[in-house]
């Protein structure tokens, strides 16, 4: 297949991942073209990648168009100002951590352009979008994910888990998966430390024993234990993210405690310690809470 993408929002996961299909351009041919609001971004990444830096309204004639934006909103606000420049056949792959409701609209909006929509978000950090080896869980026609499959660039798995707004349903408690994770491990850590136990080889035994899970083995010693906690995924976006598997736990009329609470315990986080944040400093809010650093 040779066709033209469109990759709409060059931010921390967005560039590797255009990237990835401007490569595929050049190895199977097609054209890899981007668009991001603040346009140097794009000018940058044609420059580095030798993506095509476009208009909106350009990138809306694209066959295959994918958004990577912060939050359903921002998706919302860019379909708006480009539906009008839409070609019906496109397919349009959303790779927000979105809403699944917004997934819905957005659906029902784009098909009365002739577009098909899939949600499609993605799980791998910025290091698997920088590796191509992102895992993409997909929700919307079956069908219509075979047609663009051969175009996922990015993708070390791709899984078709339903309709649509399924991805972003999944995509949303494997966040709070996280988020659980992460802040048990420091509430483990944080009361160890109080107790007059050192952090390092506590962590380093629970890593090698039952209590372990991918935020102690992956990011609380690389990310806190070091005080750097650099920035490769904002805690706004991971509070974004268990709020919207609360809204699914709602709307599931599910009994989920841990879940909701964690949301908000997430939220506190952002407020207190800061949006704009890595994920990880949400541990900062518990450290305060135990007047005592996880170090
Ligand atoms: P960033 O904050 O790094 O990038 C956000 C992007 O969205 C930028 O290109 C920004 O443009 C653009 N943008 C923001 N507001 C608007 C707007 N109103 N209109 C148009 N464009 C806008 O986010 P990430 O790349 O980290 O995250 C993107 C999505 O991927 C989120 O949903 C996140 O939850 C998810 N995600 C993130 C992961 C990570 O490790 N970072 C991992 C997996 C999923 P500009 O350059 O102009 O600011």
């Amino acid at each position: 297949m040779s066709e033209t993408t469109a990759f709409l929002g060059l931010g921390a996961m967005g560039t590797p991942m255009a990237a990835h299909l401007a490569r595929r351009a050049r190895e199977a041919g097609g054209r890899a073209l981007v668009w991001n609001r603040t346009g140097a971004k794009a000018t940058a990444h044609a420059r580095e990648h030798g993506s095509e830096a476009v208009t909106l309204s350009r990138a809306a004639r694209a066959d295959v168009i994918f958004s990577c934006l912060p939050t359903s909103r921002e998706v919302d606000e860019v379909v708006g100002a480009l539906e009008a420049d839409l070609r019906p056949g496109t397919v349009w792959v959303d790779c927000t951590s979105g809403h699944p409701e917004a997934a819905r609209r957005q659906a029902a909006r784009l098909a009365g352009r002739g577009v098909a929509f899939l949600d499609a978000p993605v799980s791998g950090g910025t290091a698997g979008a920088q590796a191509g080896t992102l895992t993409v869980m997909v929700g919307g026609e079956a069908g219509v994910l075979e047609r663009v499959r051969p175009v996922l660039a990015f993708a070390g798995k791709v899984v078709h888990v339903g309709g649509t707004g399924a991805g972003f349903a999944v995509k949303a408690v494997n966040n709070a998966l996280l988020a659980v994770n992460l802040w048990a491990a420091g509430e483990g850590l944080a009361a160890l430390a109080r107790a007059g136990v050192d952090v390092a080889p506590a962590l380093e035994v629970i890593n090698a024993s039952s209590g372990r899970s991918n935020a102690s083995e992956n990011l609380v010693g690389q990310r806190v234990l070091t005080r750097e906690f650099p920035l490769t995924f904002g805690l706004g976006l991971l509070a974004k993210d268990v709020g919207i598997a609360a809204d699914v736990v709602r709307g599931a009329g599910a009994s989920a405690p841990v879940l909701m609470q964690t949301e908000a315990l997430f939220r506190a986080a952002a407020t207190v310690v800061g949006a704009g944040e890595d994920h990880t400093a949400a541990l900062r809010l518990l450290e305060q809470m135990n007047g005592q650093e996880i170090r």
